[in-house]
């Protein structure tokens, strides 16, 4: 298919129904979402403060540069400022990626069941997109080196994975950047880093100082519950942050959440707490699979993917119509499996009671 042909079968991108939206439809008192990943538990009280006590006009233009976010960043990762790209969340980063590196006549390399902005920024700048089918909800990173050609110049790993929850182990990955070509990017999303628990995870800062074609990208969306003020940063060697730049928006982070998420990263008891409650949310949902024979997918994230074994708009429908937004897995290539945001500990009991009246 042609470049512009190909544009046009793009349907923007549906974030799924509003909450007010499906108040209005089916005329309930309460709505609960649990479709976008957000923390059912808000953002911390410290970034809450400041956003309340500051004194930032809105008159003027934000830190292009974002010096106080930036300063922070760097000590808390250990990293250096010039080694730091930040973005109105990691949607803009994924965009600056796709905008400085690809274009018609390269290639550009994904799993098939991913984070849609990958592809949906690829077809944009007219690249050829090569998806290679995981293995289990998995990425197969021997795959993804096969399909590699003379055009690719960007590689997607998304760890863990979005809509899976699945992560790659320390023993796949590194055996897997010593093999890419060092002239093609390999972007390592970690939308979801700090809920992980396993093990075999590696340490991805290390990794991003240590190879000089990797950028590790994090948001401040997930855990630290600022999705609404649009905070993202991607680590990498200078070199790739220089050439990223030129794509980004003068003005792209805007004060309110420079502000927030430098408040929020000097909270790291509120990610802990989030971290723990988390996995006892995925617990209560583990027992009620393993109760009723569903088959999921062990997560590493905040949420979790369900096979119902059923028409997943089915599912969907009827969760709606008592008040739960979830996430149909038709959309994200699971026609079967419905994709569930860990909530709080009564959400998740609530709606794990209207599923059992459903199977
Ligand atoms: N990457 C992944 C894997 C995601 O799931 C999301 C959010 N759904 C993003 C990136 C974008 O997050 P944000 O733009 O809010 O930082």
């Amino acid at each position: 298919m042609r470049w512009k042909e190909q544009l046009l079968t793009l349907t923007p991108y549906q974030p799924g129904k509003s909450i007010e939206s499906v108040k209005r439809q089916y005329n309930l008192e309460q709505i609960i979402k649990l479709a976008s990943n957000e923390n059912p538990f808000g953002c911390s009280q410290a970034a809450l403060s400041a956003l309340k006590e500051n004194s930032t006009s809105l008159a003027i233009y934000p830190d292009g540069y974002a010096t106080i976010l930036r300063e922070k960043l760097a000590s808390f990762l250990q990293v250096g400022e010039d080694e730091i790209i930040l973005g109105n969340g990691s949607d803009n980063l994924i965009q600056m990626i796709s905008r400085a590196l690809l274009h018609p006549g390269a290639s550009t390399i994904m799993s098939t069941h991913t984070f849609s902005q990958y592809k949906h920024n690829a077809v944009i700048e007219g690249a050829v997109i090569k998806e290679v089918p995981d293995i289990d909800g998995e990425h197969d990173l021997e795959g993804f080196l096969t399909a590699i050609d003379d055009q690719t110049n960007v590689i997607w790993v998304c760890s863990p994975n979005n809509p899976t929850g699945t992560y790659i182990p320390e023993s796949k990955l590194i055996p897997f950047l010593d093999q890419v070509p060092e002239h093609i990017l390999v972007v390592l999303d970690e939308a979801y880093y700090e809920y992980v628990v396993a093990e075999d995870y590696y340490d991805s800062i290390s990794l991003a100082r240590k190879y000089p074609n990797l950028i590790v990208l994090r948001t401040f969306s997930k855990v630290y519950g600022l999705a609404a003020v649009r905070v993202g940063y991607g680590i990498a060697n200078s070199s790739i942050i220089k050439a990223l730049e030129p794509a980004r928006e003068p003005f792209n982070l805007n004060s309110l959440g420079q502000l927030a998420a430098a408040e929020a990263l000097s909270d790291q008891e509120f990610v802990e707490q989030c971290k723990q409650k988390n996995r006892q949310g995925l617990a209560q949902y583990y027992e009620f699979c393993e109760n009723n024979s569903l088959k999921f997918y062990p997560s590493q994230t905040n949420f979790v993917l369900i096979d119902f074994q059923v028409e997943a708009n089915e599912v969907f429908q009827y969760l709606l119509e008592r008040g739960y937004i979830v996430r149909s897995g038709k959309a994200l290539g699971f026609p079967t499996a419905v994709r569930i945001t860990v909530g709080s500990p009564e959400q998740n009991e609530g709606l794990i009671k209207v599923l059992e009246q459903f199977l």
